[in-house]
Parts: C-alpha cells; sequence; structure tokens
C-alpha cells in the first residue's frame, strides 16, 4: 500500500504561477484520471511531482507515504515507487532501451538482490510480447528514431517492467491509432492491482472507455475544479470544459 498526497500545491515556471493550489490523493489500488484544457498545468504537476528542476513549488507539498518529496531527487523519488511516463519521451542516444530498464530496475533493488541477466530477459520477453512489440526495439537507443506510438508503448513497457507503485502517465493516449491505444490500455490494466496506482492525464474520453478511471479530475487555471467517478468523463465530452465552466462560474 502506497498513497501520494498532494498538498495545497502551488508551483511556477520561470516566475510565473502554474499550478494555484492542488489537492489529490492517489492511493495504490486506484486509477485517478486528470482532465484538462491545454495549458492548465496537467504537464506541470507531472513534471513537478517526478522533480523536473524548472518547476519551482512555492507553497503547499508533495509526499509518498507521508515522505515530503521536497528534499528527495529524481533517482530518490523514483526509488520511493514512482514512475512518469512522460507526454514527450526523450531520446537517450549510447543507451539501449534494455540496458536503461535493467539500470532503474536495479536502482529500485537492494545491492544484494539485484536482477540478473537471464530473469531480467525473461520478463522483458514476456512484457515485450505482451506488448506486441519487437524483439529489436529492446536493443536499440532509447526512443531514438521510434514514432510517436512506439514511444508511448515503450513508456508502458519500462512501467511493466519497473513496476512502479504510483504511475503518472502524461497523455499515452496522444498520437495513438485506435490498435495501439487498445495495446497501451492492456498494458496499464495488466499492471492494475492492490500495489498499483496511476495518475492518467488525458484530454479525450476515449482513453477512459479502455482504462475505466475510479476517480476523474477536472483541472482548470492550474487546480482541480471538480471531481466525479468515470461518468463525470462522458459529461465533459458531451458537454465540453465550456459547459464545466458555466456550471461552477469559473472564469478560467
Ligand atoms: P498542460 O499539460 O495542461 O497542457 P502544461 O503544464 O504543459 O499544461 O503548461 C501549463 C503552462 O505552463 C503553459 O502556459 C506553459 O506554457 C507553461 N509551461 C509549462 N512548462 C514550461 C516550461 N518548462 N517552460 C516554460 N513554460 C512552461
Ligand atoms: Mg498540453
Ligand atoms: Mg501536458
Amino acid at each position: 500500500m502506497a498513497t501520494l498526497k498532494v498538498e495545497n500545491l502551488h508551483v511556477s515556471v520561470e516566475g510565473k504561477e502554474i499550478l494555484k493550489g492542488v489537492n489529490l490523493i492517489v492511493n495504490t489500488g486506484e486509477i485517478h484520471a486528470i482532465m484538462g484544457p491545454n495549458g492548465t498545468g496537467k504537464s506541470t504537476l507531472s513534471q513537478t511531482i517526478m522533480g523536473h528542476p524548472a518547476y519551482e513549488v512555492t507553497e503547499g507539498h508533495i509526499y509518498i507515504d507521508n515522505q515530503d518529496l521536497s528534499e528527495m531527487s529524481v533517482d530518490q523519488r523514483a526509488r520511493a515507487g514512482l514512475f512518469l511516463a512522460m507526454q514527450y519521451p526523450s531520446e537517450i542516444q549510447g543507451v539501449t532501451n534494455a540496458e536503461f530498464m535493467r539500470a532503474a530496475i536495479n536502482a529500485r533493488r537492494p545491492e544484494d538482490d539485484q536482477i540478473g541477466v537471464m530473469s531480467f530477459i525473461e520478463k522483458l520477453d514476456e512484457k515485450r510480447e505482451f506488448l506486441s512489440m519487437s524483439e529489436e526495439m529492446a536493443e536499440r537507443y532509447l526512443n531514438e528514431g521510434f514514432s510517436g506510438g512506439e514511444k508511448k508503448r515503450n513508456e508502458i513497457l519500462q512501467m511493466m517492467m519497473i513496476e512502479p507503485k504510483i504511475a503518472i502517465l502524461d497523455e499515452i493516449d496522444s498520437g495513438l491509432d485506435i490498435d495501439a491505444l487498445k495495446v497501451v490500455s492492456r498494458g496499464v490494466n495488466e499492471m492494475r492491482s492492490n500495489e498499483f496506482g496511476a495518475l492518467m492525464i488525458t484530454h479525450y474520453q476515449r482513453l477512459l472507455d479502455y482504462i475505466v478511471p475510479d476517480f476523474v479530475h477536472v483541472m482548470m487555471g492550474g487546480k482541480i475544479v471538480k471531481t466525479g467517478g468515470a461518468e463525470l468523463a462522458k459529461k465533459l465530452e458531451a458537454e465540453g470544459y465550456a459547459g464545466l465552466r458555466d456550471e461552477l462560474g469559473l472564469n478560467v
């Protein structure tokens, strides 16, 4: 059991306040979705949770299991069980996908319990096949020359290999055709358990037909303005953010 807790979070980027008091609790066993218009701060929230240095926390706190993240490096956050699938995964030359994943897994394990080459390869083959990915992708440099869809699939492969406690998935559905969307969703659904929680950021309701969330949050103007169940996403799809703005009397 693990809990990610975001408390009155205010974040500035280049001196401009983007997040204006976000509150959120994600427990293992739960899938949360955050929806919201472009530019509202969804990626800012995900990058801040993971510890990207460009995002300055000016007020509030983020905790994992009551440990304050503010003093923790990106590596320490990963070791504590957090994982971020980025909206725009970076390409890294000179490190193969497989090497990257093995290092990431071992960084989270104690010295005397490192994953061996054989068990690593077995696990990799199993997950890769589950996601219908070619064997050759594992040996390519990280994300280099991958199409948008391949990058997203690869983020899910990493997640399945690393087995985080809480995964933040930033627009894993963007740019995917329907087949790739199904594969990516299959990966997330396969992870669903009492030991795994996710915060999925998406623009579109479509993803939530495949990964049915327990909670849906709407972010506007740097705050979560409404929380509901899966039905909230359907309502948004029908009425748009404008409908919600009117309903809540918001001016953002
Ligand atoms: P969303 O993911 O909801 O579309 P973002 O968090 O990406 O929104 O962006 C929110 C706002 O913060 C935007 O105005 C964006 O331009 C700004 N912003 C986010 N990240 C950066 C950054 N690294 N440098 C400068 N501005 C940024
Ligand atoms: Mg965006
Ligand atoms: Mg974004």
